[in-house]
């Protein structure tokens, strides 16, 4: 399959081109009929996000066949005006003081099979919608909006890549730092800063800063361990922009690491870019993470290969399509995922190589593109 680089220029933040926001809830009326709803109550703040352009912290947005009712509290009264308005959103905006699922379910009283959102709605809200709030007959929908998000559009891939040039610039900023001794915390902490200098709006999770024996667990928080010579150190960060995530991981050899630490590197390296070769549209994910797995299982570290392959990366941090053998996806152009293979030892410590990519129609595009065999740090 083919793997491009760079072909699309990155913007900064601030001249990321426009989404067209305001026709994703015409996309999500489309789905409800195999959803089996004639409405939908969406709650969970990420897809309200998405088909409103709303970034606060409470809403309910009710989708009806033929508009929409968007219920947030006072302290909202401005910014849901202005940013629906900015997406080109039209929607009722209620303000309510009574929380805003009762005012979305008074809104949702003439529909007959109301669709919540089933893998976010809690088993009291749900008891209470089902006692209190609606009559009519309520569906359980699982992934309504998801399936919308899994295909990115151009306004959302460009804000991905920001967020990876944001990465990548930062880690080649700081990353010779690693030879000078820092601890796990302040090489994280200068990662995060140079990130946030860059223009990130916000990290894009907890930066993961493992070195040494610290590198056999996947999610290592940094802790007050000096990196030294003979360290691989595992580096997982990403940042933030508009909303949309990067995700990447890099390990570096810290002055010399042997040969066994060499050959994981080496192993890992490949078993990565094995996968990166094999993602294109229309390829099951599942593939993706038995090719990774195949290599590094050949090389006698199977049972060392702790996790999936990858995840879907956009306005959450993990989200569909996941990358998995137990995965049913099947990748389509427009979806981004990660390829993170790893290999982790208690007594070698631990190795990751992790690209975001962007599926195309005969391969995918790297959008981490900080090199993954580094020189050894000295
Ligand atoms: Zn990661
Ligand atoms: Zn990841």
């Amino acid at each position: 399959m083919a793997i491009t680089e760079n072909v699309t220029p990155t913007l900064a933040p601030g001249e990321l081109p426009p989404m067209d926001v305001g026709s994703r809830m015409d996309a999500l009326r489309s789905r409800f009929g195999e959803l089996g709803v004639d409405a939908l109550v969406v709650t969970e703040l990420t897809n309200i996000r998405y088909l409103s352009g709303f970034t606060g912290s409470s809403a309910v947005l009710l989708v009806r066949e033929a508009d929409a009712v968007f219920v947030t509290d006072g302290r909202y009264t401005t910014q849901s005006e202005q940013e629906l308005s900015d997406a080109g959103v039209s929607a009722h905006i209620e303000i309510s003081s009574e929380g805003p699922e009762a005012a979305a379910a008074a809104a949702a009283s003439g529909v007959d099979r109301l669709g919540l959102e089933a893998d976010s709605v809690s088993w009291s809200s749900q008891r209470r919608w089902a006692s209190e709030l609606f009559s009519g007959e309520l569906v359980p929908t699982t992934l309504a909006v998801e399936a919308l998000r899994l295909v990115k559009d151009a306004g959302e891939v460009a804000r991905i890549r920001s967020a990876c040039a944001i990465a990548d610039t930062a880690l080649a900023q700081v990353q010779s730092r690693l030879s000078e001794g820092p601890t796990e915390k302040e090489f994280a902490l200068e990662l995060e800063a140079a990130m946030m200098r860059l223009g990130a709006a916000e990290l894009s999770f907890d930066t993961i800063v493992a070195s040494g024996p610290n590198g056999a667990r996947p999610h290592h928080q940094p802790s007050g361990r000096r990196i030294s010579d003979g360290d691989l150190v595992v580096v997982d960060f990403g940042a933030l922009v508009d909303g949309y995530h990067s995700d990447m991981t890099r390990t570096f050899a810290v002055g010399d690491v042997g040969a066994d630490r060499t050959r994981m590197v080496d192993v890992v390296t490949e078993a990565q870019a094995g996968g990166v070769e094999v993602v294109a549209a229309g390829v099951q994910a599942a593939e993706v993470d038995a090719r990774c797995r195949s290599i590094i299982e050949e090389a006698g570290w199977g049972e060392a290969f702790l996790h999936g392959t990858g995840h879907g990366v956009g306005l959450d941090i993990h989200e569909e399509p996941r990358v998995s053998g137990r995965s049913a996806a099947t990748l389509a152009s427009g979806q981004v995922v990660t390829v993170e293979p790893g290999v982790y030892l208690p007594d070698l410590g631990g190795v990751r190589v992790e690209d975001t990519v962007v599926v195309t129609d005969n391969g995918c595009e790297r959008l981490t593109l900080a090199s993954k065999t580094p020189q050894p740090i000295h």
